[in-house]
């Protein structure tokens, strides 16, 4: 009898699942106990498999997890890289600010990935979000700029890229690892489809150590409307909130508008950017209208 052993899901793919191990990657099917379980196995997911004939394997069991995203569908992420562009398009700042307060809900660090250096100057978001007590890497995935700070940043660790359509992810994953797009190439032609007819999170091991996640078809509004933060978790997600908590006139306070906001006080002096607490008071008033069904 075969022993069972410990992998690592890279691809779910038509009811295959890609599952890394010490020698080889084995695709393997599911057993039918996930089913009835209602268990559906994630890239990303650490699993117990058996292997089989040559290159397969059958999935047991799914080792719990640390957490997970929903749209794209991975899971155990240790960084999500929000990336946005100096210029071209422009910077939405409430997107960003969504996006990180969706990964400090989830325990996921979030890093703020100013691409486009070369074409304007990253020194107003670096200040916003550096006050904020974020890690913020500047670059250039067009120039080549920048990119072995992320590289050592991202080393050993699960990463998951997104931002808005056009500020230049596709090229910053080639700029991480120059064999990442030859082998996403590869992979493709191996299941016969083109890697954009396809919505799959798929984990690619790094030179460095760790792994990027590539999420082609999914967008940042994808992850927004999946990941829904109740009202009142959402100033936990906004760190630079957190040293404040308890200072409020009113214990009740949600730092939207009242009189006496500690927060509202720490924007008046500059000690938070504005438009993070305006993104927050805009979060706070699109979960207000939520039903309880909408995020439990
Ligand atoms: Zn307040």
């Amino acid at each position: 009898m075969t022993e069972q052993r410990n992998g690592l899901v890279l691809k779910c793919i038509g009811g295959f699942y890609y599952v890394e191990a010490a020698d080889a990657v084995y695709e393997c099917r599911a057993r039918g106990i996930f089913r009835k379980r209602e268990i559906t196995p994630l890239a990303g997911d650490h699993v117990r498999f058996t292997p089989q004939e040559v290159g397969t394997g059958s999935l047991d069991a799914v080792e719990s997890r640390r957490n997970f995203l929903v749209r794209p569908p991975v899971a155990n992420v240790d960084c999500l890289l929000v990336v946005a562009a100096v210029t071209d398009p422009a910077p939405h700042l409430l997107v960003l600010d969504k996006m990180i307060a969706i990964a400090e809900y989830k325990g996921i660090e979030p890093v703020v990935v100013v691409n486009k250096c070369d074409l304007g100057s990253a020194q107003a978001l670096e200040e916003i979000y550096r006050k904020a007590g974020l890690q913020v890497i500047a670059l250039s995935a067009g120039k080549g700029q920048g990119i072995d700070e992320l590289r050592t940043h991202i080393a050993g660790k699960v990463s998951v890229l997104t931002g808005n359509s056009g500020v230049g992810k596709s090229s910053l994953l080639n700029r991480i690892d120059p064999a990442l797009q030859l082998e996403t190439g590869e992979i493709s032609r191996k299941l016969g489809r083109g890697r954009h007819t396809t919505r799959v999170a798929c984990l690619y091991p790094l030179a460095g150590g760790g792994y990027i996640v590539d999420t082609p078809g999914f967008s940042s509004l994808d992850m927004e409307k999946a990941e829904r933060i109740p009202k009142e978790e959402l100033a936990g997600c906004f760190r630079e909130f957190g040293a404040l908590a308890g200072r409020c006139k009113y214990a009740s306070c949600t730092h939207v508008k009242e009189d006496g906001c500690a927060v509202l006080a720490a924007v008046e002096r500059g000690a938070i950017a504005p438009s993070r607490q305006e993104s927050y008071a805009a979060m706070y008033n699109e979960a207000k209208e939520w039903k309880e069904w909408e995020y439990k």
